[in-house]
């Protein structure tokens, strides 16, 4: 962290500061300028408060010379965490495409669905149990019983299962019975649900939150990994911007973005990002082509009778022509793009 000082600033005030930074654990370097004088700290700065520097009486500026994330970070871990769920992985070459319904609904929709999802090619099933709505009067999901009727779905298939998480008091139920714990984009920023999250042994499924910057959501996985659990996948499911014409804007940028700043796998939801079925498939090429880890699309096996985001819903027929479609794109994206860049 550098800490330029106001231009005349006295040596003695110098040495003042200087001390107050070693009394805090610092390596100070000082560099006299002719009109300023800036001070090096050397440490974990981390943890330090910008604002109450800044406030220091003598104090022009300062400016963080490293990211406020560390176990997260890609510079302190340069191969890519490859999170494994059973026999399924998700990072570091392996893509793992993740459907399901908004919701469970019933025990004939999750089992119907899962066949399909599984038959098509999806390494693991997708399933609400525990749905954030905007209005308190929509279909609020089936809660433990959607749980339940994930697990039916998961003996009947073989394929792991993911489900958000809203509160948590939740931990222990999902530590036991859900493979990876979704949070949701509402919830990116709910820091005791992170820090509750953290002390799961469970693979966690972060979503980005409508308006957070990629360093936001980086941070909140830091919050996971500092509890100890470093198995985050992270999330791109569309940001809020200007344009109403879709649900959310896919921010592709994401992609790239974010796998370098960080290790941790991307998956992108293209489902939430345009809110339309039609829109799913071109979105979900792009996140192919721009080096997504995976995707998460939701499928339903009656669209137009789902209790929740059935207009953004694939029939199972539609996901798994999308299937082969991704299995093009993906054996183009990997060798041949290497190939043209020799
Ligand atoms: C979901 O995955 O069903 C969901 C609610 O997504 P998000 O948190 O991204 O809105
Ligand atoms: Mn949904």
């Amino acid at each position: 962290m550098i800490v330029v000082l106001k231009p005349g600033t006295t040596q003695k005030e110098i040495k003042k500061m200087v001390k107050y930074f070693n009394d805090l654990g610092f390596n100070v370097g000082v560099t006299n300028g002719i009109n300023c004088t800036i001070l090096g700290l050397v440490g974990d700065t981390s943890s330090l408060d910008i604002g109450k520097i800044e406030r220091q009486e003598n104090v022009e500026k300062v400016m963080r010379v490293q990211e406020p994330y560390k176990k997260a970070n890609r510079k302190f871990h340069p191969e890519p965490t490859v999170v494994r769920v059973g026999k399924t992985a998700v990072g570091g070459g392996n893509f793992c495409v993740i459907a399901g319904p908004c919701s469970v609904e019933s025990k004939s929709q999750i089992m119907d669905i899962a066949k399909k999802v599984a038959e098509a090619g999806a390494g693991m099933l997708r399933g609400g149990a525990f749905k954030p709505r905007t209005s308190p009067y929509s279909f609020q999901g089936l809660e433990m019983e959607g749980i339940e009727l994930m697990l039916k779905a998961k003996a009947a298939t073989g394929l792991p299962i993911v489900s958000e998480i809203m509160s948590p008091k939740m931990c222990d139920v999902f530590e036991e019975k859900v493979d990876v714990v979704q949070i949701g984009a509402r919830n990116m920023q709910n820091f005791d649900l992170l820090k509750e999250v953290g002390k799961m042994t469970k693979p966690v499924l972060l979503k980005r939150g409508p308006s957070a910057s990629y360093e936001e959501l980086v941070m909140s996985a830091e919050y996971i990994l500092a509890g100890g659990n470093e198995n985050v996948i992270l999330c791109e499911r569309g940001i809020r911007t200007f344009e109403t014409y879709t649900r959310n804007t896919l921010d592709i940028s994401a992609i790239p973005s974010i796998k370098r700043m960080s290790h941790l796998p991307v998956v992108v939801d293209p489902s939430h990002a345009c809110g339309a079925s039609w829109m799913v498939e071109p979105l979900a090429m792009a996140a192919v082509a721009a080096g997504a880890d995976g995707l998460l699309i939701e499928v339903h096996n009656d669209p137009k009778k789902a209790l929740c985001d059935g207009q953004q819903s694939l029939t199972p027929e539609q996901f798994k022509d999308l299937m082969g479609k991704i299995n093009t794109m993906l054996s183009l994206t990997s060798e041949s793009m290497k190939k043209m860049c020799l």
